[in-house]
């Protein structure tokens, strides 16, 4: 059976311009995504995991075009979505949803929670008060929330029940893709679990894929069909979840994935990962993970090694393979 791709990203790019001196003058570029493609298929999730500052809430922002690509296409159900103007943009948005991590940053702390809901609601175009009103409740039944709530304003929530009004608000616009960035990092850790299990439920109920960003490995392992590791600006490694964690093959990923107890295998030492992520406006020759590798070796510093598949489905950019 052919798979239906729902999101093909190719080549694409998200590049700030850096000025300096009294009469501004360009000195280089932030490379914050740097050429990156994947896919995504129907009722896919795809994990995208780095440390901060490697671009992965670039790229998902990007994807929307709540920053606008240097270069590249981003396909949705086979339409450029770069090549769309404002109007057509704002009718696909619907269909492509965000989920942020602070849940604050996306509700209206002078709104009700219900009227935070059916604004979305007015933005796809439901006229009738009444039907608003019953979706709403819906909606809020679907996240777990009373509908007695709908008055209530974004204080006198916890964080937990702050972000299931956020995943409310997403849905109301009936997506087939929402990016997930960091939706569970700043909630308790008995929180957590919740919100993944409802953001799993909604998905096998509604039939939607996720890009589930996260720096959290397990939390990853946990929600992954496939998980794609980002550095620098650029996808190193990409693979079907069992084999990703199975078989790591990029140094980074061996990396993150010792620096947890519970996915280090048996027989692994811990990775010490050395210094911080380089900046991405002056990135080192050859491999940009070079500076940090423990396996490196001679053509590192001077080769930039190509991404390619090395087994089926699973892709690294490495002189290793
Ligand atoms: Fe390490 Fe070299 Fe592979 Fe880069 S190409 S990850 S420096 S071994």
């Amino acid at each position: 059976m052919k798979i239906q791709q729902i999101l093909e990203i190719k080549e694409l790019k998200k590049y700030y311009r850096v000025t300096s001196g009294l009469i501004p003058r360009p000195v280089g570029d932030i490379k914050a995504v740097d050429g990156v493609s994947l896919t995504i298929a129907e009722k896919e999730v795809l994990g995208l995991v780095g440390e901060s500052g490697c671009g992965k809430t670039t790229l998902g922002k990007t994807i929307l075009r709540l920053e606008e690509p240097t270069s590249g296409e981003i396909l949705f159900n086979g339409m450029d979505v770069v090549k769309l103007n404002k109007g057509d943009m704002r009718k696909l948005r619907g269909k492509l949803q965000i989920v942020f991590q602070d849940p604050d940053s996306s509700l209206d702390p002078r709104m009700t929670v219900g009227g935070s809901i059916e604004e979305a609601l007015v933005i796809q175009g439901i006229k009738s008060a009444g039907e608003r009103t019953e979706r709403v409740g819906a909606l809020m039944e679907k996240v777990g929330l009373e509908a007695g709530f709908y008055e209530r304003y974004p204080h006198e929530f916890s964080g937990g029940q702050k972000q299931r009004i956020g995943i409310a608000r997403a849905l109301a616009m009936d997506p087939e893709l929402v990016i997930a960035d960091e939706p569970v990092s700043a909630l308790d850790v008995s929180v957590q679990a919740q919100i993944l299990n409802l953001m799993m439920d909604i998905k096998d109920r509604d039939g939607l894929a996720y890009l589930f960003v996260s720096h959290d490995l397990s939390i990853v392992k946990y929600i992954s069909d496939r998980v794609a590791v980002m550095y620098l600006g650029r996808i190193v490694e990409m693979a079907e979840k069992h084999e990703f964690f199975k078989d790591p093959l990029h140094p980074y990923t061996e990396a993150l994935l010792s620096a947890i107890a519970s996915l280090r295998p048996a027989d692994k030492e811990k990775i010490l990962l050395k210094g911080d992520v380089p900046s991405p406006l002056n990135p080192p020759s050859g491999c940009h993970f070079h500076t940090r590798c423990h396996r490196m070796i001679a053509i590192c510093p001077e080769v930039d090694p190509a991404y390619r598949e090395v087994a089926p489905g699973h892709f690294v950019a490495c002189h290793l393979y």
